[in-house]
């Protein structure tokens, strides 16, 4: 038997879903990012929030403690929720798996004042065509006249604390969110409402400035994944990694450098792997996986840490020879049992079929 817990093969783990965050310009989305980022920083246990290569991880129990009786985490067996750190429809859109979204799924951030912007209607239109469940975040809510802010509360707890006029303000305005969406072709409503969060788009009240509505944010985020996507996040943990690229990046004493999203498998030091790169695809080997250092050691001369395996799904810089020419938002492989020559046809495959869309 296998003693080794750390190598024993899982086949019915279930990975972190992996989270877009998409929106018109201004209307919040670098805002969400950070402040969710800052309060489970705060909320968890040491260590208990992640900092990724190019994400953060917010795992069940730090969810569980943001979100309050939101959240029962023995009602969930996802590991939580991994939140690519670069917003925008542009990221979204040239990051893809397999041809498709990288992202599992998608919210969509809304300044409730502002409605639909032209950039709304863009990212609306790329989750149609990617099929990407989301969610909206009616963002901006503190703004409304006469708003009586509450930190950090559920909006229904928030929501008891305004005034009637305060109230109907904000209604009005997620009203008309609610009529634009019906116009791009959803059916939308208070996500209280939903029952069927795959027919129906759940619109969420937020303040990312005071984190009112996050915790029924990410409620609804874990819901959508575990109830829906059980099957996709169900995967061999042990399997050879898969990713896609989101940079390459020069660093000092690794020369070019992968900053990856692993949204499959396992990948570790010494494995060769398959990039996709300018001429043909790259065959080198892991010298290094690096992630960034807890903000508690920042004062120390290295900024990564060293780590001798990553699991899916998780941000990770590679650093390995022959990297120059590696492309972002090109699939990375690890060869493991399979033949090099295989691995480096389904890259092919992969770029050909990204660059076709
Ligand atoms: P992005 O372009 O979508 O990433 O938008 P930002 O996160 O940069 O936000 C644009 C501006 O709106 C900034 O000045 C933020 O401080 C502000 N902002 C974002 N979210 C909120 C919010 O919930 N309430 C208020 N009052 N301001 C917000």
């Amino acid at each position: 038997t296998n003693t080794d817990p750390e190598s024993a093969a899982d086949p019915g783990a279930l990975r972190t879903p992996i989270v877009a965050v998409l929106g018109h310009v201004d209307h919040g989305k670098t805002t969400l990012l950070d402040r969710i980022r800052g309060s489970a920083v705060q909320e968890g246990e040491a260590g208990a929030i992640t900092q990724h290569i190019g994400a953060t991880a917010v795992p069940l129990e730090t969810i569980s403690e943001m979100a309050g009786a939101l959240v029962d985490p023995t009602d969930f067996d996802l590991p939580g929720l991994l939140f690519i750190d670069t917003p925008g429809h542009h990221s979204f859109s040239t990051l893809r798996s397999r041809g498709g979204a990288l992202a599992d799924i998608a919210v969509l951030v809304v300044d409730v004042n502002d409605g639909f912007q032209p950039q709304t209607e863009e990212a609306i239109s790329i989750l149609k065509r990617t099929g990407t469940p989301f969610v909206v975040a009616a963002n901006k809510i503190d703004t409304t006249p006469g708003w009586n802010p509450q930190e950090g509360e559920p909006i229904q707890k928030s929501l008891e604390k305004q005034s009637e006029r305060a109230t109907s303000r904000l209604n009005e305005n997620l009203y008309e969110l609610i009529g634009d969406l019906s116009s791009a072709g959803f059916s939308a409503d208070f996500y209280w409402r939903v029952q069927d969060f795959q027919s129906n788009i759940g619109v969420v009240p937020v303040s990312a400035m005071t984190m009112e509505g996050i915790p029924d944010l990410l409620t609804v985020l874990m819901g959508l994944s575990q109830r829906y996507m059980k099957e996709e996040m169900s995967i061999d943990v042990s399997g050879p990694g898969v990713g896609t690229v989101l940079e390459v990046k020069d660093e000092r004493g690794f020369g070019a450098t992968l900053d990856v999203v692993l949204y499959d498998g396992v990948v570790r030091e010494g494995d060769t792997i398959v990039v996709g790169g300018r001429d043909d695809p790259i065959v080198t080997e892991v010298r290094a996986l690096l992630q960034p250092r807890p903000n508690a050691e920042i004062r120390t001369e290295k900024r990564f840490e060293r780590v001798d395996e990553v699991r899916a799904a998780a941000g990770v810089k590679i650093a390995a020879p022959d990297l120059d020419e590696a492309m972002s938002g090109a699939p990375v492989r690890v060869v493991r049992g399979d033949d090099v020559d295989a691995v480096k046809e389904e890259v092919r495959k992969e770029l050909a079929k990204i660059e076709v869309d």
